[in-house]
């Protein structure tokens, strides 16, 4: 393996373990950084990610390590690893031990713009650098109604804690549209572009008809029939309405089925248990989303750590055959969510869980356009691959 090979799987280790045991800091350590201007904030409509809420402190949305892998940031004031403001200057550190310096990522430009009704573009299309962008239609899931939430989710908690002072409720399709198309528009020089439509469960599910009109929305500001879009959908009961989502325009589609093991997917998710028709039903939207959108084309992730490694490896072995791209998330039991206070295992079982899922993927035919249609940038796998194929944007002046 070269040098630099070598150097980024280092660095890809520290970004998994920041990942699983996070980092340490005074929450006011941020205030040199310019937020409103240069550097990127954390803007936060889905999951609180931090191990404690910070409601009316702002964090930077992320950094880059030396070579250019991106990191999140995820508090947790009894982590070993630790950021350390010196001669103004940021660094990672490691029980104290300066590990390396730290670039905090780049603002967009559009964060600056607001849409025509005057919502700001930042809090409707987060951008998650590489030219790819997050769109949560919503910062609630109609589960909790049940109380069916999944079990390692904080999404409706979330709400609770930061919906007013972020602003962020149910965005509109025209402010979508508009959205992506001053995203698109101020990375039309990046090699890909793609935005990934999500959030909670709709009540009575009527999330189609609204998918299909952000499409719309999108292919109109964009003027872009092919937008690179992924639909993130529950698994529906009438496996036809697939098809909609192929015909408005998405390129890719996800159903996240989260757990493989039948009995721990039916006590950890309960509602996707219950209002989809079963792990079977899952399986087989899955299996019918190959068919529609093609080898590929199809994403499935998993929340790794709750259920034992080899019945994750299983399942994404059995999707990845299926032409479904399986993936998997460190379990970070979160503030508000039922398994808050649990602990994830340890940062060595994900980095051998991570390698293997990305040599299934090999093994299956899976490219690295693949791997960003279906999940952008800045995922473990897509940083493996990245690095395997040396398609990583490394700056050469950082490698030594
Ligand atoms: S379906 Fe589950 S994981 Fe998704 S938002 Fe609802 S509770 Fe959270």
């Amino acid at each position: 393996m070269s040098y630099l090979k070598e150097t980024l799987y280092r660095e890809l280790e520290l970004k998994i373990a920041t990942n699983v045991e996070g980092i340490s800091f005074d929450p006011h350590i941020f205030r040199h950084l310019d937020s409103s201007n240069r550097h990127q904030e954390e803007v936060i409509c889905l999951f609180e990610m931090a191990y404690e809420t910070h409601v009316g402190i702002k964090f930077p949305a992320g950094f880059r390590s030396p070579h250019g892998l991106i990191f999140n940031l995820r508090w947790d004031r009894r982590s070993p690893y630790s950021f350390i403001y010196e001669n103004a200057s940021y660094y990672l550190a490691h029980y104290g031990e300066i590990l390396f310096p730290v670039e905090f990522l780049e603002r967009p430009d559009y964060y600056g713009l607001k849409t025509s009704d005057g919502t700001n573009m930042s809090t409707i299309a987060q951008y998650v650098q590489e030219g790819s962008i997050i769109i949560s239609y919503s910062n609630e899931c109609s589960l909790k109604d049940r109380g069916q939430d999944c079990r390692f989710c904080n999404i409706n908690a979330t709400k609770d804690s930061y919906g007013e002072a972020e602003g962020i409720g149910w965005k509109t399709p025209r402010q979508v549209g508009e959205s992506v198309a001053a995203a698109y528009n101020e990375y039309q020089g990046e090699e890909r572009r793609r935005v990934n439509l999500t959030g909670g469960f709709v009540a009575e599910r009527r999330e189609v008809e609204y998918y299909l009109d952000v499409a719309d929305e999108i292919k109109v500001h964009t003027g872009l029939d092919d937008f690179n879009g992924t639909a993130v959908i529950g698994a529906p009961l009438d496996l036809s309405v697939i098809e909609k989502y192929k015909e408005a325009g998405f390129r890719t589609i996800a159903s996240n089925i989260e757990i493989w093991d039948k009995n721990i997917f039916k006590a950890i998710c309960p509602g996707k248990e219950l209002q989809c028709g079963g792990w079977e039903n899952w399986v087989k939207a899955l299996e019918y989303e190959v068919e529609v959108f093609g080898h590929g084309k199809v994403r499935s992730n998993m929340v790794a750590g709750i259920e034992p490694k080899d019945s994750t490896l299983e399942g994404i072995e059995y999707l990845a055959s299926k032409g479904v791209i399986g993936l998997a998330t460190v379990w970070n039991p979160n503030p508000g969510s039922a398994l808050e206070g649990h602990r994830s295992p340890e940062t060595a079982w994900y980095v051998d869980l991570f390698k293997k899922i990305a040599a299934i993927h090999r093994k299956y035919g899976f490219t690295y356009d693949n791997i960003y249609d279906c999940s952008g940038a800045t995922g473990i796998i897509s940083d493996i691959y990245r690095i395997d194929d040396e398609i990583f944007p490394v700056r050469s002046a950082q490698v030594a």
